[in-house]
């Protein structure tokens, strides 16, 4: 399947609509505040300050513009961007929880997300996890208690999709807030808003920036959700991202479309080599999955195999092997990257996530793919 991009989300990427005084790269407005014509401004700047700009903990110019532009890509009414991916997923949480709270996550997600919310335990909000996806298990798992249902979809590590429709229905008709962490597709791929989840939070850091030069984060949804946000954790907490990396992000956000095309093309070729190779025992890539992916509209670069074997060195072996993919953590970058989950004393661990001891996870990035699958191939041919 061809990966399918609204043609306005193109225009909109490659800053169609942007007015810069016929500047065709938007100003960084570097600066920590902004002076007001009068003091009765002021005031009544600082008691709307969402929508007023003051200082840059509040708002400044360039990160409004990538904000705007998030904004019209998820379909949302309003966007704030933050200094990382963890910054927006703490902004979300605290901003919607209190003691006694509950939230229910489901799907592998993110590590770090988990640990937050392991911490939030601290302060009384307890939280589960299912890994049992479809919508019958998912209610039975919710409880009086939850206030928020949390989808990672397609997943960490093993990419398995949800109904994300299905699942943020029935929060709905429960009163519980649904969030949707979108960095896998990116807006281009999948919108979760118009599949009636409340809010999106990205990792900015991954494709979105796409060149592996900013940690940078984002919140997209309805404009009371987002003024709510403002003022209750990003003014308070102050993850905001600066100027420049905010231009940085913006500047990566004009190629998206060309770099989702082809991460989508060569993800697929590579698992589809995977797939058939005799000493892969599995890959996990949504379009092999037996359920159709139904919100996506195509497949960021983004998959996992597992090597089939126990042990770890050989697992090593096999990794140090490969040329063209860089050992590194993160992923979304113009470069190939591998890493494994396994370091090498937690397969328990692994094994409670429903995650293979020799799995290998793979940034597919733009390199030419048949370069990358005959690095994979000599890398697989040795034992
Ligand atoms: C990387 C990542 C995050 C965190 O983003 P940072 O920018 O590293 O803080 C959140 N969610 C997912 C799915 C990620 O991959």
């Amino acid at each position: 399947m061809p990966a399918r991009i609204d043609e306005e989300d193109e225009l909109v990427c490659l800053g169609h609509g942007e007015e810069n005084g016929g500047a065709l790269t938007p100003p960084i407005f570097q600066s920590a505040l902004f002076a007001q014509p009068s003091l009765g401004r002021l005031a009544a700047g600082l008691a709307s300050e969402h929508d007023h700009r003051l200082y840059s903990r509040g708002n400044n110019p360039t990160v409004g513009a990538v904000e705007a532009k998030l904004a019209r890509l998820e379909r949302g009414e309003a966007c704030r961007c933050l200094a990382s991916g963890m910054a927006a997923v703490s902004a979300v949480l605290s901003s919607l929880l209190v003691a006694g709270d509950h939230v229910l996550v489901v799907n592998q997600v993110y590590g770090p997300t988990l640990e937050l919310l392991r911490r939030l335990e601290r302060l009384g909000v307890r939280h589960d996890v299912t890994l049992e996806l479809d919508p019958a298990a998912v209610a039975a798992a919710l409880e009086k208690e939850t206030k928020l249902l949390w989808l990672e979809s397609p997943g960490t590590m093993l990419f398995r999709t949800v109904d994300v429709a299905a699942l943020s229905a029935l929060a709905r008709a429960r009163g519980i807030v649904t969030v949707l962490d979108n960095s896998w597709a990116t807006p281009l791929f999948q919108k979760p808003l118009t599949r009636g989840v409340d809010l999106v939070v990205h990792s900015a850091t991954k494709y979105l920036g796409g060149h592996s030069d900013v940690v940078a984060g984002a919140v997209v949804g309805s404009a009371a959700r987002l003024e709510r946000l403002f003022h209750d954790a990003l003014l308070l907490d102050g993850g905001v991202l600066s100027p420049f990396d905010a231009w940085l992000l913006n500047r990566g956000l004009r190629t998206l479309p060309v770099r989702m095309r082809r991460h989508h093309e060569s993800g697929l070729a590579v698992a589809r080599f995977l797939a058939a190779h005799p000493r892969v025992r599995r890959v996990f890539h949504p379009a092999l999955e037996a359920a159709a992916p139904g919100s996506l509209t195509g497949f960021s670069g983004l998959l996992s195999f597992d090597l089939g074997t126990a042990s770890w060195d050989d697992l090593a072996r096999f990794v140090d092997r490969l040329r063209r993919f860089r050992i590194g953590v993160s992923w979304g970058g113009v470069e190939s990257l591998v890493l494994t989950p396994n370091r090498g004393g937690n397969a328990a661990a692994l094994a409670a996530q429903g995650i293979p001891p020799a799995l290998v996870r793979l940034s597919v990035g733009l390199e030419p793919p048949d370069v990358l699958i005959a690095d994979l191939e000599q890398a697989l041919s040795e034992p």
